[in-house]
């Protein structure tokens, strides 16, 4: 836009229209992605800090869009849950997590990102209660990742629905940890098993700044509380020797493995004489 003036603001009042209209496409497009076949899951190994030993899996969200191609999670679910799609996606995604796992010969861990508007479904537990009977999956091998905007709304009710889930005995982690709200407090207020802390503080980690101290901080407290964690995006030796040598339990990130469809994992789950 050269000419400013009112060509400009024409400009971007036409970018706006757009904008506006490529949303409302993307909600209606991603409200018929699962009847369509277009979602997919992709995995990403979890493991142990000091042995480096496969411990589970993150399942995460793919939409291949026949003429779109690949929309990022970050842009897709967001507007899924604007408009309530991620309901029935985030079933689609429990369901297809769970009996994916329940084939591994190995029982390894499957962990399941769910939404908050998703969780606050007041039959939820009831729902994955449903899947783990009809998956056959073993309750402790499934661990459901929350992030902290359930807990800030309705923290009587989001409790509630914490202890119901808990007693079909999965585990809780809670997610993006670092990133929102949730403190001292919220940890010990909420019954989670695990804690993740987000990969904007591992990515920051190894450079000179208070990121460092602040994920040991962060261990250091969920060690006092019992609490194991997960390190997010570790993607280079240096943040895992900081990790291990600050007790971290558990990491997940490229230095480990890229999310990939569950065929690049066939030896790991345990299928490799499928082959
Ligand atoms: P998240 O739960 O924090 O998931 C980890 C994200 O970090 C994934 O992005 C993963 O690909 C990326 N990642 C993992 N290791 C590394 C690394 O070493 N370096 C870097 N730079 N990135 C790494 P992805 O798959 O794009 O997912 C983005 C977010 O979308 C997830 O963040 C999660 O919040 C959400 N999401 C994904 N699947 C689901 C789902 O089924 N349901 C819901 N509600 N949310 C989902
Ligand atoms: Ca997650
Ligand atoms: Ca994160």
């Amino acid at each position: 836009v050269k000419d400013g003036g009112r060509g400009s603001f024409a400009f971007f009042q036409a970018e706006m229209d757009r904008d506006l209209r490529r949303r409302r496409a993307l909600e209606r497009e991603v409200r018929m992605a699962p009847g369509r076949g277009e979602l997919s899951l992709a995995w990403q190994p979890q493991a142990e800090t000091g042995t480096g030993e496969i411990t589970g899996f993150d399942a995460l969200l793919r939409w291949r869009h026949p003429e779109r191609g690949d929309v990022p999670p970050d842009v897709f679910i967001s507007v899924a849950e604007a408009s309530g799609a991620i309901i029935p996606i985030g079933h689609w995604v429990l369901r297809t997590a769970c009996l994916e796992a329940a084939s591994w010969p190995r029982p390894l861990r499957v962990a399941v990102n769910v939404s908050a508007l998703q969780v606050q479904q007041p039959d939820f537990p009831a729902q994955v209660a449903r899947v783990l009977a009809e998956t056959g999956l073993e309750a402790v091998r499934l661990d459901l990742e929350i992030t902290e905007t359930l807990l800030i709304h309705d923290t009587e009710r989001a409790l509630e629905t914490l202890r119901a889930l808990k007693a079909l005995g999965l585990r809780l982690s809670l997610d993006d940890f670092g990133t929102g709200y949730s403190s001292l407090g919220t940890l010990r207020a909420f019954p989670f098993d695990k804690l993740k802390i987000d990969r904007s503080f591992v990515r920051q980690m190894t450079e000179d700044g208070p990121c460092g101290g602040m994920v040991r901080a962060i261990l250091g407290l969920s060690r006092a509380m019992a609490l194991p964690v997960v390190a997010e995006g570790v993607e280079t030796e240096a943040q895992r020797a900081l990790l291990g040598a600050a007790l971290c339990e558990e990491m997940q990130g490229y230095l480990i493995g890229r999310p990939q469809p569950i065929e690049a994992f066939d030896e790991l789950v345990g299928r490799s004489e499928a082959a």
